[in-house]
C-alpha cells in the first residue's frame, strides 16, 4: 500500500468535519513534507484515494503533481475527480486516467471550484449518470464535495 508522502492535496481540497476544517482550507497539520500526524491522523482522513489504493497507477499521478485527485465509487461505477483551482485536467496524465475510466464504463464527475462536469462513457445517459451519482454518495460523510444533481 502506498503512503501519501509529500502530497497533501486532499488536506486542502476536502472538508474534514472532525478537524472542523472546511473544504478549500489547508489543514493545520499540513507541512512541506506531508501530514505531520500521518500515522495518527483521524479516520476521516483515510478516504478512498485512487492513487493510494491502486499501485498500478503511475507515480506521476500522485494527486499533488497535477492538482487532481480521484475518488472511486466502485459499486456505483462512478469516479469523482477533484481538481484544485487552476489545475489542468483536460490533458496529460489526469486526462489519460479519465479516458481509461470511461473506457471501463465508469461515469466521471469532475469538480473544480464551482464547476461540475459529468463525462459519460459510451451508452450511458445523463439520467443514468445522475442515478449512479446518487447511489455513490448516499450516506457518505464526504457529501462535502459532491456534485448536486
Ligand atoms: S490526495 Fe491521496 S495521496 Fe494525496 S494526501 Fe490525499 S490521500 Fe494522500
Ligand atoms: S490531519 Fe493530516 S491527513 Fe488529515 S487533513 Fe490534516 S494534514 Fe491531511
Amino acid at each position: 500500500m502506498r503512503e501519501c508522502g509529500e502530497c497533501t492535496l486532499c488536506c486542502t481540497l476536502l472538508e474534514v468535519p472532525v478537524l472542523e476544517k472546511a473544504s478549500g482550507e489547508a489543514c493545520a497539520h499540513c507541512h512541506p513534507g506531508g501530514c505531520s500526524i500521518y500515522y495518527g491522523r483521524p479516520g476521516q482522513c483515510h478516504w478512498d484515494c485512487l492513487w493510494l489504493a491502486e499501485p498500478s497507477l503511475p507515480d506521476e499521478l500522485r494527486p499533488d503533481i497535477h492538482g487532481v485527485l480521484f475518488e472511486p465509487f466502485w459499486d456505483a461505477r462512478v469516479v469523482v475527480a477533484m481538481a484544485e483551482p487552476g489545475a489542468v485536467w483536460k490533458k496529460g496524465p489526469p486526462a489519460n486516467l479519465i479516458h481509461t475510466m470511461l473506457a471501463d464504463g465508469y461515469v466521471v464527475w469532475v469538480m473544480q471550484e464551482k464547476d461540475r462536469h459529468v463525462i459519460l462513457p459510451e451508452g450511458v445517459t445523463q439520467e443514468e449518470a445522475e442515478e449512479r451519482a446518487k447511489r455513490a454518495w448516499r450516506g457518505k460523510w464526504q457529501a462535502r464535495a459532491i456534485p448536486q444533481t
